[in-house]
């Protein structure tokens, strides 16, 4: 989940480093006039509507059988009105095979009528999308100023660091510049450009262990000896290299200890016979970024405070945005129902949140504690119909509404967080 508002902060001078900070703004969405997401398809969304229309057509012919075997049931009027629906339904299903033949034939993940470039894409508010484009900007940190523009249709921000730093490297012609982005800019190629070409990168890495959330141990916990080429795993044990191969283009040499069977610590490490531990050919680059990003911990600090008030408490994304700012450095204040979020699921998000330093509370005073909202910074509100679990992302029709620039608006909300805050009853940290 990104926090409304963007998500990367300027700074003044991370660790002392010399340089002038350029921060990547997480890419705007550009909404094109007349482009909406009825005019732009997926493969998947070819599938549900072909899936959806074949429905209609079934419940069209069985009453159109209903109206063979007894026509007094079924008027000739609708009669006519059921063949022509039929027939402009399986008009709309060669549309979609058309749609769908080019999507195959052009390798293309989705097509866009009216403005054939533009792309659908997610915004930062949850669960939406808007066809269009993705704006990015690189802005100079201390003078606020837009250094570097660029309009593209990637759908994503993973692939736009590089090409967005050197832009600004051109615009700025600083010689040691330092580029901060926000985590969705975190892929190891574009990091490793950058490095190479004397920019200095601070970007969060990109966290999607389900084992984290779990409570087991992620990579963080083995330490890597470049001497001997190995790792040091939680036990204390010597994780070898075994082989290498490639994923998704990138060399990986995989190592893994032959104590695991017997681990007294195996349980909070993998369910797999064996932990094997990844490395990229490159990834001593990364540990430099890691390593420049813990010595500044006020380069990634992107909020001040984030309150949160929960109905269901489970969505993984949200669990893991919400430690992650407090490994940041913010207060990170969270109240949800207590009868709601009494399930195995929820139990399990709670310790997550609260292991790791999450402020959290409960509360019973009311029928439901049927609040949706968060409040970052005090100023930007979002709130709506949007639960903080994975249904509402994926199932459900849904609301959210952001709120920026109203402080008489925040700080009621505030104001209300405060009152829930205190009619709640602390949620003990689970070791
Ligand atoms: S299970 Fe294996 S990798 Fe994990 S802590 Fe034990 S010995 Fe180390």
């Amino acid at each position: 989940m990104n926090f409304p508002d963007g998500s990367v902060k300027a700074i003044a001078d991370p660790a002392g480093m010399s340089g002038s900070p350029i921060w990547l703004q997480q890419g705007d969405e550009l909404k094109c006039a007349g482009n909406n997401r009825d005019k732009n398809f997926t493969s998947h969304k070819v599938q549900v509507r072909m899936q959806q229309l074949e429905h209609s057509i079934n419940r069209y012919l069985t009453e159109l059988d209903r109206a063979d075997r007894d026509p007094t049931i079924v008027l000739p009027d609708r009669v006519a009105r059921l063949k022509e629906k039929i027939s402009k339904i399986k008009e709309q299903m060669r549309g979609l095979g058309e749609i769908e033949a080019h999507l195959q034939s052009s390798q293309e993940r989705q097509v866009s009528f009216t403005d054939p470039d533009a792309r659908s894409m997610a915004t930062s508010r949850l669960g939406s999308a808007v066809v269009g484009y993705n704006v990015q900007t690189a802005v100079d940190a201390k003078h606020h100023l837009i250094v570097a523009h660029e309009v593209t249709n990637a759908v994503t921000d993973r692939g736009q660091l590089a090409a967005m730093a050197m832009a600004a490297k051109e615009a700025t012609a600083h010689p040691s510049l330092i580029v901060l982005a926000d985590r969705g800019y975190f892929e190891g190629y574009q990091i490793l450009e950058c490095e190479q070409a004397g920019i200095a990168t601070m970007v969060p890495k990109a966290l999607t262990s389900g084992g984290k959330f779990e409570g087991r141990f992620d990579k963080r916990d083995f330490i890597y000896d470049k001497e001997r080429d190995e790792y040091r795993c939680p036990a204390g044990q010597k994780a070898i290299r075994r082989f290498t191969t490639v994923e998704d283009g990138k060399t990986l040499n995989k190592y893994w200890s032959s104590s695991c069977p017997g681990c007294h610590l195996k349980e909070q490490c993998t369910p797999a016979p064996y932990r094997r531990i990844s490395r990229w050919e490159h990834e001593d680059v990364l540990e430099v970024v890691q390593a420049r990003l813990d010595g500044a911990p006020a380069a990634s600090r992107l909020r001040q405070s984030i309150h949160v008030l929960a109905y269901a408490f489970q969505a993984p994304d949200i669990m893991q945005a919400l430690v992650d700012a407090k490994n940041r450095g913010v207060e990170v204040r969270v109240v949800v129902d207590k009868k709601r979020n009494r399930g195995k699921t929820s139990r399990k998000a709670m310790d997550f949140v609260t292991r790791h330093g999450v402020e959290l509370r409960t509360n019973d005073h009311f029928h439901i504690h049927h609040d949706k909202t968060i409040i970052v910074d005090g100023h930007t509100v979002q709130t709506g119909s949007f639960n903080f679990a994975p249904s509402a992302e994926t199932l459900n029709s849904e609301n959210v509404v952001v709120i920026r620039g109203l402080p008489e608006v925040s700080s009621q909300y505030m104001a209300h967080w405060q009152s829930r805050w205190k009619l709640g009853k602390p949620y003990p940290a689970q070791p």
